[in-house]
């Protein structure tokens, strides 16, 4: 177990949900993202029980790293029932104020996002206080164009999101949508290593401290998928499709094609792939099924738990 600096609390959500953050002074509780729509009522108990016993700390503002469903679903649940003051990445800004065009980049995904407003933004190469603490906010394109990490230097504390795991990083989605990915990710990890990092609290998993051990780990991962860009597309495509299985729980055949045929990033790695649509769902399924992570029996597609 890490010890973290005071006045610094990780919830560590489970599948689905990434973790959350909440960092506060005497007086107010500051959030790092939300975790998944579905997991709202969690999402709102668990806070609510830390304020139970911090009862001086009054919810302030709720920060989002990245706009991918599993870190900002929980964002409404949150603002409706302690009315934070939300503040997304720059670039994401103008989308979220006008919520069509944020519901369009969750429908690339094909995951539910429910609306919630945000009246602040994120810029990058600008510090901003969180809790008592000052946060350095850096761009980590990549895994979601517009994703950013949080680095606080008096503490050398880096949030890294999606950009940085202790084992790997999160699916490459730009190198499908822009071919851009491969590149941009060896940057952000490049980026991650000029800074005095002392302990990572990333979007999914423990907090860690050996950070070399898991940039070597990234820029390997990073070198597998560059060596066959057909994997790293495969490899979107069973992302996506798995994560969809998990929030659905358990579908027909026709009903996960019938998501595969709709979700726009679906589409287009098959298209990358030269393969039919139907073609791709087949191999993504049968290779969840081999590696276990899906089941499909009695008519169904099950995530495997
Ligand atoms: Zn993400």
């Amino acid at each position: 177990m890490i010890d973290l600096p005071k006045n610094i609390h990780i919830i560590e959500r489970g599948w689905l949900s990434a973790n959350q953050i909440y960092i506060y002074d005497h007086a107010s509780i500051d959030v790092v993202d939300s975790g998944f729509c579905f997991h709202g009522q969690q999402t709102i108990q668990l806070l609510q029980s830390f304020l139970d016993q911090h009862p001086s700390l009054k919810p302030r503002q709720l920060f989002n790293t990245h706009l991918h469903s599993d870190h900002c679903g929980g964002n409404r649940a949150l603002q409706d029932a302690f009315q934070f003051t939300c503040l997304v990445p720059e670039s994401e800004f103008t989308s979220v104020r006008n919520w069509p065009l944020a519901q369009q980049s969750f429908e690339y995904l094909g995951q539910p996002c429910p609306k919630f407003t945000a009246t602040k933004s994120l810029k990058i190469g600008s510090t901003i206080q969180i809790g008592s603490f000052d946060f350095e906010i850096h761009g980590t394109p990549g895994h979601h164009a517009h994703s950013i990490l949080l680095f606080a230097p008096s503490l050398g504390l880096l949030i890294s999101a999606d950009a940085l795991w202790e084992k790997g990083f999160g699916a490459l989605f730009s190198e499908v949508s822009d071919r851009s990915g491969f590149q941009e990710q060896r940057a952000t990890l490049q980026l991650i290593e000029s800074l005095p990092v002392k302990v990572v609290v990333p979007g999914h998993g423990n907090p860690f401290v050996n950070i070399q051990s898991a940039l070597d780990n990234a820029y390997s991962r990073l070198d597998y998928l560059e060596s066959s860009p057909q994997r790293n597309t495969h490899h979107v495509a069973q992302v996506l499709f798995q994560f969809m299985v998990m929030f659905t729980e358990k579908l027909s055949l026709e009903d996960g094609l019938n998501w595969c045929l709709k979700t726009p990033l679906f589409r287009m790695s098959a298209d990358q792939l030269g393969l039919s649509i139907e073609e791709l769902f087949s191999q993504t399924l049968e290779y969840l099924q081999n590696k276990q992570s899906l089941s499909f029996t009695d008519g169904k597609i099950k995530h495997r738990w």
